[in-house]
C-alpha cells in the first residue's frame, strides 16, 4: 500500500499537568520496521513519555500514533492499556512472581491448550536467550542481569511485533549487558522484530541501533545513523551524548591554534595525534589512566587540558612535554 508505514507518531504533545517543561513536544516520526532505534536525550528529556505514547500507556494532549495504519488508543479508550502487537520492558521488571520457576515465569504467558507447543516455545525463547541452564531456578535466586532476561523473554514469548526498552540493562553488569546486547541484535536479525531502546549508553547505541532519535527538552532534534550522527552531530547535545569529547571555548581553541568564529569547538579524543617533543611547545603530560587496551592521557597548556587516547602503552610519562596535532574538530554556535 503507497503511504503505508509501521509505526508512525504525528504531532504529538503531552504535557503533565501542573509541570512546566514536562513532556514531549510536536514529535513527529516514523519507525522503520525490522529495525533497532535508539532514543537517547538526558534525563527528563522525554524519552519515557514518547515510548509509553508510542505504546498507548499515555494518550497525547495532541497528535496521533498510527500502528500498521491503525490508530494507537491510549488508556481512556482502552482498558487494557499497551497495544498487543508491542510489549515493553523497563528496569522495575516487577510483573516477574519472585518465587516461581524462570520456567513457570515465562510460560505462564502461552496459552495452555497446546502443552507440546508450549513446552517447545518456552525451551526455544529460554535457550535463545542462554538461560535455560536456569530454568529451574527462582527468579528471587537470580542476579539483576539474569532477572532482565526473564523479563525480555516473557516479553517476546508471545511472538511482538515491537519490543521497547525503557534503559533495561541499567542494573546490568557492562560484561552481562554486551551479551544480552547482542542476543537482541540476533533475534531482530532472524525475527524481524522491531526495537525501540532507551538508553544512557553511548556504548550501546552506538553499537546496537540501527537508528538514533536525539531528544532535547522533550523535541526531536537530531535524527540518523549513529554513525552519520557521530562523526558528524549537527548540535553540540547530540556529541556530547555519544562521546567523551573535549569541548572548548573560543579563547582555549586559539590555545589549540584553532581560529573560529563559533561558540565552541569539540575535539574528539581520537582526533588528537601525538608525538615526542624535545622542544617546549607548551603541552605537558598532566596525567596517565590506565584503561586496559588503551590509556587515556590529560595533557595541559596554559590551564587548558585535553583528553586523548593513547595504545602506546609506556610510550609517555607523567610530567614530560609533548607535541600535538589535531587532525579534526566541530564548530558549534
Ligand atoms: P526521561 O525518560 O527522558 O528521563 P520523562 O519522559 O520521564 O524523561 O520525563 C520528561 C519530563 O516530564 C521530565 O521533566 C519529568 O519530570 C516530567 N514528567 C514525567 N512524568 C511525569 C509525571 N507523571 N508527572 C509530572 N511530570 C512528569
Ligand atoms: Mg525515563
Amino acid at each position: 500500500m503507497e503511504g503505508s508505514t509501521f509505526l508512525q507518531a504525528i504531532s504529538l504533545n503531552k504535557a503533565y499537568p501542573d509541570t512546566i517543561n514536562s513532556g514531549v513536544k510536536n514529535i513527529n516520526l516514523t519507525i522503520q520496521k525490522g529495525k533497532i532505534t535508539a532514543i537517547i536525550g538526558e534525563s527528563g528529556s522525554g524519552k519515557s513519555t514518547l515510548l509509553k505514547l508510542l505504546y498507548g500507556l499515555l494518550s497525547p494532549d495532541e497528535g496521533k500514533v498510527y500502528f500498521e495504519n491503525e490508530r494507537v488508543w491510549g488508556p481512556e479508550v482502552k482498558l487494557i492499556p499497551g497495544h498487543d502487537s508491542m510489549k515493553m520492558v523497563t528496569q522495575s521488571n516487577d510483573d516477574l512472581n519472585l518465587f516461581a520457576k524462570v520456567w513457570e515465569n515465562v510460560a505462564a504467558l502461552l496459552p495452555n491448550n497446546n502443552l507440546l507447543a508450549k513446552n517447545e516455545k518456552t525451551e526455544a525463547i529460554l535457550k535463545q536467550l542462554k538461560m535455560y541452564h536456569l530454568a529451574k531456578k527462582k527468579v528471587v535466586e537470580l542476579s539483576g542481569g539474569e532477572k532482565q532476561r526473564v523479563a525480555i523473554a516473557r516479553a517476546l514469548i508471545t511472538n511482538p511485533k515491537v519490543l521497547f526498552l525503557d534503559e533495561p540493562f541499567n542494573q546490568v553488569d557492562s560484561s552481562f549487558r554486551e551479551g544480552l546486547q547482542q542476543d537482541i541484535r540476533e533475534i531482530v536479525k532472524q525475527t524481524g522484530l522491531t526495537v525501540i531502546i532507551v538508553s544512557h549508553d553511548p556504548a550501546e547505541v552506538l553499537s546496537m541501533a540501527d537508528e538514533l532519535l536525539v531528544l532535547k527538552h522533550g523535541e526531536i532534534i537530531e535524527s540518523g545513523t549513529p554513525k552519520s550522527i557521530y562523526h558528524a552531530p549537527s548540535n553540540l547535545y547530540s556529541a556530547q551524548l555519544l562521546t567523551n569529547c573535549n569541548i572548548l571555548n573560543p579563547d582555549e581553541a586559539k590555545i589549540c591554534g584553532i581560529k573560529t568564529k563559533e561558540s565552541f569547538v569539540v575535539i574528539y579524543p581520537q582526533w588528537i595525534k601525538t608525538s615526542r617533543s624535545t622542544l617546549n611547545e607548551g603541552w605537558y603530560i598532566k596525567q596517565i589512566l590506565f584503561k586496559g587496551n588503551y590509556e587515556d592521557l590529560l595533557i595541559e597548556k596554559e590551564g587548558l587540558t585535553l583528553r586523548l587516547l593513547n595504545d602506546q602503552f609506556g610510550k609517555y610519562t607523567e610530567g614530560e612535554n609533548i607535541a600535538i596535532k589535531i587532525k579534526n574538530w566541530i564548530g558549534f554556535q
